[in-house]
């Protein structure tokens, strides 16, 4: 259920409602909005008695939420969540583009890429130290020395930097690190990690599962900001299907979809979907034309002897050719 609260409601008026839920033994979650504040009940096992609520000064209505979600719907909010990280805004306007290798090799590799993607205009850099691989035996990743390279690439390059956390203890590590920590494909829903992350100060990239739809893909942002984090942003990186002309099949309609049900923006991963080089770029296009926020794309400047999804990276000058092109469409003003 929803309390929606006057558009003149105080401080105070919130925060007594947020009490008398408590009281009820429920939590109130207050999401401000453009046009006005509402306060989630969550922790309810069935339906609320409002009586006590309505009277309560500052409380315009009561709504009973229609769907399993409830932090993340649009329902609760109506305006796009926009997640601010220094001077970038991502949601709600200009596509924001988060550029970089699969994972962190050396710190030349990671700087020499850095200062590439950085003066072709990407914002943010991407790059993992912890690599959740499909085999046990591929590379995975640098760990904390990975994490200390993106620290010299955050202070040179002034780029912000995501990169993934793989569990529930290994997060806090990254956090020190991370300006949005990353929730990988393959631990969409893990339980203990989404937890976790919603303790977090840090924005959260959520990334769609191989097979999730898209109301798993929101009933797991639901886990992060019903721990009280509400900076989630949502990636769709393609899916599996039975088409094995790519990596996985870019779900182009996720976009449009997420939007109409939730307030959360929603970037596009299409080298994780394309799994080559040559199709990402025209279904980076498509992800913008469709509305999606913004782009993480896998760069390399050797992608040839890249220790992880080389076949997808792209070279510099096509990241350069990307960017020209995006700029172009009106969406990115
Ligand atoms: C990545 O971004 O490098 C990655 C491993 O992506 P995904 O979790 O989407 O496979
Ligand atoms: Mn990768």
């Amino acid at each position: 259920m929803l309390v929606v609260m006057r558009n003149d409601a105080t401080d105070s008026q919130i925060q007594a409602v947020v009490d008398e839920i408590e009281r009820m033994g429920f939590r109130g979650v207050p999401m401000p909005g453009a046009q006005r504040t509402a306060i989630c009940i969550v922790g309810n096992p069935g339906p609320v008695d409002d009586s006590r609520l309505l009277t309560l000064n500052g409380v315009k209505e009561t709504i009973p939420v229609s769907k399993p979600y409830k932090l993340v719907s649009r329902e609760m909010k109506t305006d796009p969540t926009v997640i601010t990280i220094g001077d970038v805004k991502i949601g709600g306007g200009k596509p924001v583009v988060m550029a970089g290798p699969c994972a962190v090799e050396s710190e030349e590799q990671a700087l020499t890429i850095a200062r590439q993607v950085k003066k072709l205009g990407a914002q943010v850099f991407r790059a993992g130290a912890f690599k959740p691989r499909t085999s046990p035996y591929a590379f995975q990743g640098l760990g904390e020395e990975g994490l200390k390279i993106l620290g010299k690439v955050r202070q040179e390059t002034g780029l912000y930097i995501v990169t993934e956390a793989i569990d529930h203890t290994n997060i806090e590590l990254v956090e020190q690190y991370a300006d949005i920590i990353q929730i990988g494909a393959r631990n969409m829903q893990n339980y203990s990690l989404l937890r976790r992350a919603g303790l977090s100060s840090k924005p959260i990239l959520l990334k769609r599962g191989l097979s999730a739809t898209i109301e798993e893909l929101l009933m797991s942002a639901e886990y992060i900001m019903s721990g009280g984090n509400l900076q989630v942003i949502l990636c769709e990186r393609g899916v599996r299907t039975f088409a094995n002309h790519t990596r996985n099949t870019l779900d182009i309609s996720a976009i449009p979809s997420v939007k109409e049900v939730s307030h959360l923006p929603i970037i596009v991963d299409p080298s994780h979907a394309a799994g080559r080089r040559e199709y990402v770029l025209p279904l980076a296009r498509a992800a913008i034309a469709a509305g999606a926020d913004g782009l993480l794309v896998e760069v390399h400047n050797d992608p040839t002897h890249a220790l992880s999804d080389g076949p997808q990276s792209l070279y510099p000058e096509q990241f350069a050719q990307l960017m020209k092109e995006i700029r172009t469409l009106k969406f990115m003003g």
